[in-house]
C-alpha cells in the first residue's frame, strides 16, 4: 500500500523520489541533501546553487507583511542557504506567480525591498519568469554563490563529541508568527518579534567566518527550527545529538513576551522556525579558540546548545539535568 503524504512528511517525500535522480551523479557534485548544491567550477572554488519558494498563506500573509519586507525576505531565505555553506552569493533568478489584480504600488515596493538587499549583498538579478497566478502569490528564487573548495562546510561532517552552536537567538521569529496569528497587542516587545519574523537577516558574514575555521565540522541554517534542522545534520552525519534546552539563547523580547503570555519559550526556541541564524558543530579541542574569535569579531557570543553523540540517530533534550520530550516538533509542510 502506498503511504499517505501526511505520513511521509516533507523529508520522507524527498527521500522517496531523490534516489532516482542521484544514481549517476558524478562524484565531484553534491546534489540533494545539503543547504545548496555544490558543483565544480574553478580550480580552487566551487559553485553553489540553492532555491527556495514562498507561497502566500503558507509562508506569509499579505495582510500582515509589507511588500518591501516580503521582497527582502524572499531573497534572505536563499542567501541564508549560501551562508550555511560558508559561501558568498553572486547572482539570482526570480520566478513570480502573481494575481492579475495585484496593485502596482505593491509590486514596486516588493522589488524595491529585494533590490535594496541584493545591492547590499553584492547579488545581481540575472533573470527569472513572470506569470499570472489564479490564486496565491508564489515567489521562487534561485541564488548562485561561490565558496573556496577548502572552506566548504557540509551537513555531513559532524562527529561524536563535537559541540553544537548557534550564531543567534532562537525562537524570535516563531514568537513573532504567534503574535500575528493570535492577534496580540503590538507593544514594543511584540513588535520586535514580528519584525524578526518579517525581516530576518542571513548570517553571511558569520557563515564565511566559521567556514574559514578548521575546527568547524558541519554547518546549516536554521529554517525549520533546530528540532527539525539538527535532525538533518544527524541524518547526513550518521550520529545522534543531545541538546540542553536551558542553553538555548533567548532574546529579551522573547523572554518578556513569554512571561507575559505564559508561552513555553524553550519549546518555541527549539521548534519555531525561520530564525535564519546558523547551526554548526565544532571539534571540542578547537571550541575555546573559535568561540573567543567569534565573540571578538562579532561582538556577541556563539551559543553552545548541546553535543553530538555517537549513539544512533537519536535527538535527546535535557532541562535541569533531566531528559524530556519536546512538543511540538519542528516544522514539516505535510505533517
Ligand atoms: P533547505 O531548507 O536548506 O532549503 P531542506 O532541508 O528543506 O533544505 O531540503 C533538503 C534537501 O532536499 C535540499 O538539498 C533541497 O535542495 C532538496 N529538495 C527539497 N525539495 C526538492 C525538490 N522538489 N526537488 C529536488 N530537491 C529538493
Ligand atoms: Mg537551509
Amino acid at each position: 500500500m502506498k503511504p499517505k503524504l501526511s505520513a511521509l512528511g516533507e523529508f520522507g517525500l524527498i527521500r522517496r523520489f531523490s534516489p532516482a535522480f542521484m544514481k549517476n551523479l558524478p562524484p565531484d557534485i553534491i546534489g540533494i541533501g545539503d543547504d545548496a548544491a555544490v558543483l565544480p567550477w574553478k580550480k580552487d572554488a566551487c559553485l553553489l546553487v540553492t532555491t527556495d519558494m514562498l507561497v502566500e498563506n503558507v509562508h506569509f500573509l499579505r495582510t500582515e507583511i509589507g511588500p518591501r519586507d516580503l521582497g527582502a525576505k524572499a531573497l534572505t531565505v536563499n542567501l541564508s542557504d549560501i551562508a550555511a555553506m560558508g559561501g558568498s552569493p553572486r547572482s539570482a533568478f526570480l520566478s513570480l506567480g502573481i494575481p492579475g489584480k495585484l496593485g502596482i504600488e505593491w509590486l514596486d515596493a516588493f522589488f524595491r525591498g529585494m533590490a535594496e538587499l541584493a545591492e547590499a549583498s553584492g547579488v545581481h538579478l540575472l533573470g527569472g519568469d513572470t506569470t499570472r497566478s489564479p490564486g496565491p502569490i508564489v515567489i521562487n528564487i534561485v541564488v548562485l554563490g561561490q565558496v573556496r573548495r577548502t572552506r566548504l562546510k557540509l551537513r555531513s561532517g559532524a562527529r561524536p563529541g563535537d559541540l553544537i552552536v548557534v550564531t543567534g537567538f532562537l525562537g524570535d521569529s516563531g514568537a513573532g508568527l504567534r503574535v500575528l496569528l493570535e492577534d496580540l497587542p503590538r507593544e514594543r516587545d511584540e513588535a520586535r518579534l514580528v519584525r524578526r519574523h518579517h525581516r530576518p537577516r542571513a548570517h553571511l558574514a558569520e557563515g564565511a567566518w566559521l567556514a574559514a575555521r578548521d575546527g568547524v565540522t558541519a554547518m546549516m541554517d536554521v529554517s525549520d527550527g533546530i528540532d527539525s534542522d539538527l535532525r538533518r545534520i544527524m541524518e547526513r552525519s550518521h550520529c545522534g545529538a543531545a541538546v540542553n534546552l536551558d542553553d538555548l539563547p533567548l532574546s529579551g523580547p522573547l523572554r518578556r513576551a513569554g512571561k507575559k503570555y505564559g508561552w513555553g519559550v524553550r519549546g518555541l526556541a527549539a521548534s519555531g522556525g525561520e530564525d535564519y541564524c546558523l547551526l554548526a558543530t565544532i571539534r571540542p579541542d578547537r571550541y575555546e579558540r573559535i568561540t573567543a574569535g567569534f565573540e571578538k569579531t562579532f561582538g556577541r557570543p556563539l551559543s553552545r546548545i548541546g553535543t553530538i553523540e555517537g549513539k544512533k540517530e537519536r535527538l535527546r533534550y535535557r532541562t535541569a539535568g533531566k531528559t524530556v520530550e519536546l512538543k511540538p516538533r519542528g516544522f514539516d509542510h505535510f505533517r
